[in-house]
């Protein structure tokens, strides 16, 4: 197939050439939109990443090019019109799972990282200053975790917390047998929320999830919660939080994910002003900790993506019924 790949990096090139044998790709800086996806205009398919805006009149533009196919490169679907493929009769294919030990790690690393100021500790002791004061953490130990979508994420998470001796409260409409064998209770979320000294964040973007983190659900939690989102930026309202950050209510946020991301991530803006006001005062915290949406960022993971993402292709071209379509 002839495939057009949006949003790529060098990474992204390193990883699906290395695993490519049957496919012509042909690699794009730009993020797919209504400008740029004229690009794709001699492709049979697509290839596009979290933040490529796969919307209705893309899919029309896509569609009277004879582009047949929609590869993401990801897990989440959110950003792709679904409807809209599905009028035109083209296939949206995913990669539903790929190490999701990569996300778990990085979550419980922000967890630690704000709870023993690990990214203080490494600058002062650069500077050569040795002192503990202001460095002052918590045992994990005994801890309670909140942890708000329980698939295959939040099984991870649950697993490595459940060893640190976390009791563990869960929340989903699914409850998974493996975390209630570690001895996870699933409770309704506003009893998750007062009662977690730690609440995180593992369900898709829909819109029974959009800012599920809001004025009134951050009211329901414990002063001084630590907050993680390693999943969408959109289950936050980042205006409510800030606030929450203000009051002291929130007392840690760690997220990898952010609801205006689109606009800043995966790029280089180290020698401009940014614009996004919001974001910026989220970074003036200094209980606040934010990553780039690196959660998924192991060669484990890239190697599973690019080797799923290809297959899909595949599949797709022999007619074969897809394990990984997105219906
Ligand atoms: P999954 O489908 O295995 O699990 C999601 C769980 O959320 C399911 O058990 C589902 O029942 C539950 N859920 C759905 N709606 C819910 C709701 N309203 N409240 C509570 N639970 C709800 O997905 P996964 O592989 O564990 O991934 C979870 C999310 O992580 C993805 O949707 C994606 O947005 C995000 N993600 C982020 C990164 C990153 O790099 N930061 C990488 C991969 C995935």
């Amino acid at each position: 197939m002839k495939v057009a790949v949006f949003s790529t990096k060098a990474y992204d090139r390193e990883f699906l050439t290395r695993f490519n044998a049957n496919h012509q790709l042909y690699f794009f800086e730009a993020r797919l939109s209504l400008d740029t996806v004229r690009l794709a205009s001699e492709c049979d398919a697509i290839c596009v990443f979290v933040n490529d805006a796969v919307t209705s009149a893309v899919i029309t533009e896509l569609a009277s090019f004879n582009v047949q196919v929609i590869a993401l490169r990801c897990a989440g679907f959110n950003n792709v019109d679904l409807k809209a493929a599905d009028a035109h009769g083209m296939k949206v294919v995913r990669v539903p799972a790929y190490s999701p030990y990569a996300v778990a790690e990085h979550t419980v690393g922000l967890m630690l990282s704000l709870n023993r100021k690990l990214h203080k500790a490494y600058h002062r002791i650069r500077e050569g200053d040795f002192r503990l004061n202001g460095l002052l953490g918590f045992d994990m130990h005994g801890r309670t975790v909140g942890i708000v979508g329980t698939g295959k994420i939040g099984e991870c998470v649950a697993k490595i917390l459940s060893g640190f001796g976390c009791r563990l409260l869960g929340f989903d409409q699914q409850p998974n047998l493996a975390c209630e064998q570690l001895g996870m209770e699933y409770v309704p979320l506003n009893q998750l929320l007062s009662n977690s000294d730690i609440v995180t964040f593992h369900c898709p973007l829909n819109p029974d999830t959009h800012h599920m983190v809001n004025e009134t659900s951050i009211e329901q939690m414990k002063t001084g919660v630590m907050l993680i989102n390693t999943s969408r930026g959109g289950l936050i309202d980042t205006a409510a939080t800030i606030d929450g950050l203000k009051s002291g209510k929130i007392g840690w946020l760690g997220i990898d994910v952010y609801e205006e991301e689109a606009d800043l991530f995966f790029e280089d803006f180290s020698d401009s002003v940014i614009r996004d006001d919001v974001f910026s005062r989220l970074g003036t915290f200094p209980n606040v900790m934010i990553t780039g949406h690196q959660a998924f960022f192991t060669s484990d993971a890239m190697t599973q993506i690019s080797q799923t993402t290809l297959q899909n292709l595949s599949d797709i071209e022999a007619g074969k019924d897809c394990f990984n379509s997105v219906k």
